[in-house]
C-alpha cells in the first residue's frame, strides 16, 4: 500500500509542484492548507472561509484555521520580526508543529513542502531550515522534494518509501527552474508570484505598531481590519477607518470591528467604521476626515450621515467648512 504524504500548501507553484512530484513519485497525497486573517483572499473575511475539504488542481485540500495560535505568535515570536514584523521563522514552526500533530488524524507518514533552499532569507538557509525542522519536532520526516537532493536524505528516502531519483536539487530565489519543471510535469496553469505576505509590507508594520501601543488586547477582528481602508488615529482610544473602494467599503460593512459604522447618504462617499468612545467632538473629527474623502465641496452644501450605534440607525445632517476638514496628518500609513 503506498504511503501517505500530507503536503503543507499555500496554493503557489512550488506547493503545486510539490503535489505533483509525491503523486508522480507514487504517493497517496494530501493537502494541508493553514488558514489565518492574513493569508485568505483579499476583501474575505475568515467568516468566508469555511474549515473544510477543497479540490485544488484535482488534490483534496484541507483547510485549518489556525488564527488565534498565530496571533499569539504575532504578538510574541521567540524568533523576533524580519524586516516588518514577520515572525518567519516562529510562523514555519507553527505550521510545522501544527501538521505534526494532524499526521495521525489523516493517518499521514511524514510531511513535505514546496520550500527552496535559499529561497528565503530568513527560513531557508540550510542552518535555519534545520533548526526549523528540529524545533517542529519532525526531524527526518519533512521532507522539501524541490531542493532534496541538496539536503540530507529524510527517513522517507532512505526507508524507500520514496525514491531519491525522483526528487530535486533546486535552489535560489529564481523561478526558471521551477517554471521548466511545471511544464515537465504537464502543469499549464498556476498562480503567478504572489505579492508577498503583507506582514512583511513596511505600511502594515506601521498600522500594526500603531495597533499594539494603542491596544491593550488584541484579536483576530483588530487585525483583520489592518489590511484594508486608510486608519486614522483620532485619540488614544479612537481609530477611524475609511473605505478606498467599492470591495473596501464592502468589507468595513461586514467586518465585527468598530462599535460605530458610519456612511453617506446624500452624496457619494466612503464607508467607514470606527473605534469610538462616545465623544461628539470626536465624531464630528471623524464626519470632517470623511467628508474629504466624498463628493462634498462645504457649505452650503451638507452631508447626510446615517450612523449605525448601539444597534440603532440614525441620520445625522452635517455641516462643515473647508476649513474643519482636516489634512491628513493623522493618517497611520
Ligand atoms: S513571509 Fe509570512 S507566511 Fe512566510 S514565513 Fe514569513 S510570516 Fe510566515
Amino acid at each position: 500500500m503506498a504511503r501517505k504524504v500530507l503536503v503543507l500548501t499555500s496554493g503557489g507553484l512550488d506547493s503545486i509542484l510539490t503535489l505533483k512530484i509525491m503523486e508522480k513519485a507514487g504517493l497517496d497525497v494530501i493537502g494541508l492548507h493553514f488558514v489565518t486573517w492574513f493569508n485568505i483572499p483579499k476583501y474575505k473575511l475568515l467568516n468566508d472561509i469555511a474549515d473544510g475539504c477543497y479540490i485544488y488542481k484535482g488534490f483534496q485540500i484541507n483547510y485549518i484555521d489556525i488564527s488565534k495560535e498565530y496571533t499569539d505568535i504575532l504578538l510574541s515570536p521567540s524568533y523576533g520580526y524580519g524586516s516588518a514584523v514577520n515572525p518567519c521563522i516562529d510562523c514555519k514552526i507553527l505550521f510545522f508543529k501544527k501538521a505534526k500533530s494532524l499526521m495521525d488524524s489523516f493517518g499521514a507518514d511524514f510531511i513535505a513542502t514546496g520550500e527552496v533552499l535559499g529561497q528565503r532569507p530568513m527560513t531557508q538557509k540550510l542552518s535555519i531550515m534545520k533548526m526549523i525542522e528540529n524545533r517542529s519536532d519532525l526531524t527526518g520526516y519533512l521532507l522539501r522534494p524541490l531542493s532534496a537532493k541538496l539536503l540530507d536524505p529524510t527517513i522517507p528516502e532512505k526507508l524507500q518509501w520514496v525514491n531519491r531519483d525522483d526528487l530535486y536539487g533546486i535552489s535560489g530565489r529564481g523561478r526558471k527552474k521551477q517554471m521548466e519543471l511545471a511544464s515537465d510535469l504537464g502543469i499549464a496553469e498556476y498562480p503567478s508570484p504572489a505579492g508577498g505576505c503583507i506582514l512583511t509590507e513596511k505600511q502594515f508594520k506601521v498600522r500594526f505598531k500603531d495597533l499594539v501601543s494603542h491596544t491593550s488586547s488584541i484579536n483576530i477582528e483588530d487585525l483583520s481590519i489592518l489590511r484594508y481602508g486608510r486608519h486614522f488615529r483620532l485619540s488614544t482610544d479612537c481609530k477611524l477607518v475609511i473605505g478606498r473602494n467599492q470591495k473596501e467599503n464592502e468589507v468595513l460593512e461586514r467586518i465585527l470591528w468598530g462599535n460605530i459604522k458610519i456612511d453617506t447618504m446624500n452624496i457619494p462617499g466612503p464607508f467607514s467604521t470606527m473605534e469610538w468612545p462616545g465623544k461628539i467632538s470626536l465624531l464630528k473629527m471623524a464626519f470632517n476626515i470623511i467628508a474629504r474623502y466624498s463628493d462634498y465641496c462645504g457649505a452650503p452644501e451638507h452631508i447626510q450621515f446615517r450612523i449605525k450605534y448601539n444597534n440603532q440607525e440614525k441620520t445625522i445632517i452635517y455641516r462643515g467648512t473647508p476649513d474643519e476638514i482636516l489634512s491628513e496628518s493623522k493618517i497611520i500609513r
